[in-house]
């Protein structure tokens, strides 16, 4: 079995393997400061989740419900990837997804529709045991961020242990039919080209489990939001008494934090000295 820093070593090499990969494909590169952020959330990730790590017996399970109709009498497959761990005569299947911990526990059954059809897969058509699913949040907590962007060492500790990243969600078989029907009806609005965004509404909104809007947790990482109706009227402050602000939607650059974070990293990831100037 290989030691601790054999595993980071190996992390830090697929690591880097990995983003060469996504640079040479998708054509962007990050900043340094970026990517070595990025590397600490993993690092940090296996920190945390290093026992289940240990115990994983198989990775990246490839699971497919193929021949499924939608309403419309269209084709479709649903496949999803988990991760299954046989412990102690007790199998359990994670899904991993990248949003906080916080918002999973308290949109359980958002995501226990999904685990329902992986559980349905393995065990009706893989015919194989399952005793519990979970979703593992690979979503570092903002307290914890903080805590190691100013390297309080205490600090550091207390959010670690408070930092609950799997979230157990018991399975359901009787709602597998209804969340294929779901599918089937997203299937058909793609498929007729109804992009339709979320509603002004909801924009609005505080999304349970968390102290945000919907507007800012979600439509601020949205790349299509300058070209979306619900966030451009959210933008503008229609339905709130503020009419005609479009100055506010075209210089919406994110918060001031954000800004200067995005400075700061470029000015670092900037070494001055390999600026090459034209003669
Ligand atoms: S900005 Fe993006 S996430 Fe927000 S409503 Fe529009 S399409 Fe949806």
């Amino acid at each position: 079995m290989m030691q601790e820093h054999e595993i980071i070593e190996k992390i830090k090499e697929y690591f880097e393997e990995n983003y060469e990969i996504m640079r040479l494909e998708g054509g962007h590169s990050i900043t340094d400061y970026s990517k070595q952020e990025a590397l600490n959330q993993v690092l940090l990730y296996f920190e945390k989740m290093r026992e289940v790590a240990y115990s994983v017996t198989d990775t990246e399970v490839k699971l497919t419900l193929p021949d499924q109709k939608t309403p419309m009498g269209r084709n479709f497959t649903i496949e999803g990837i988990v991760d299954i761990v046989r412990e102690n005569e007790e199998t359990w299947m994670y899904d991993l997804k990248t949003h906080d911990a916080e918002y999973i526990a308290s949109n359980k059954e958002l995501y226990g529709k999904q685990l329902n059809v992986y559980a349905h897969i393995w065990q009706e058509l893989r015919k194989q045991e399952l005793d519990h699913t979970a979703i593992i949040s690979t979503a570092i907590p903002q307290p914890l961020k903080q805590a190691y962007l100013v390297n309080d060492v205490y600090r550091i500790r207390f959010e670690m242990a408070k930092w609950q990243p799997l979230i157990m969600i018991p399975f359901d078989q009787d709602k597998v039919k209804d969340t294929v029907l779901d599918f089937a009806s997203v299937v058909d609005e793609i498929e007729d080209k109804k992009f339709r965004p979320t509603e002004t509404d909801t924009l609005n909104k505080v999304m349970e489990g968390t102290n945000t809007l919907f507007a800012t947790r979600v439509c601020r990482n949205c790349d299509a939001r300058f070209s979306c109706s619900s966030y451009r009227e959210y933008a503008v402050g229609k339905g709130k008494g503020e009419r005609g602000n479009f100055k506010r939607y075209f210089e919406d650059f994110g918060s001031d934090t954000d800004q200067e974070e995005w400075i700061n990293a470029n000015l670092q990831g900037r070494n001055p000295d390999s600026i090459v100037t034209e003669k």
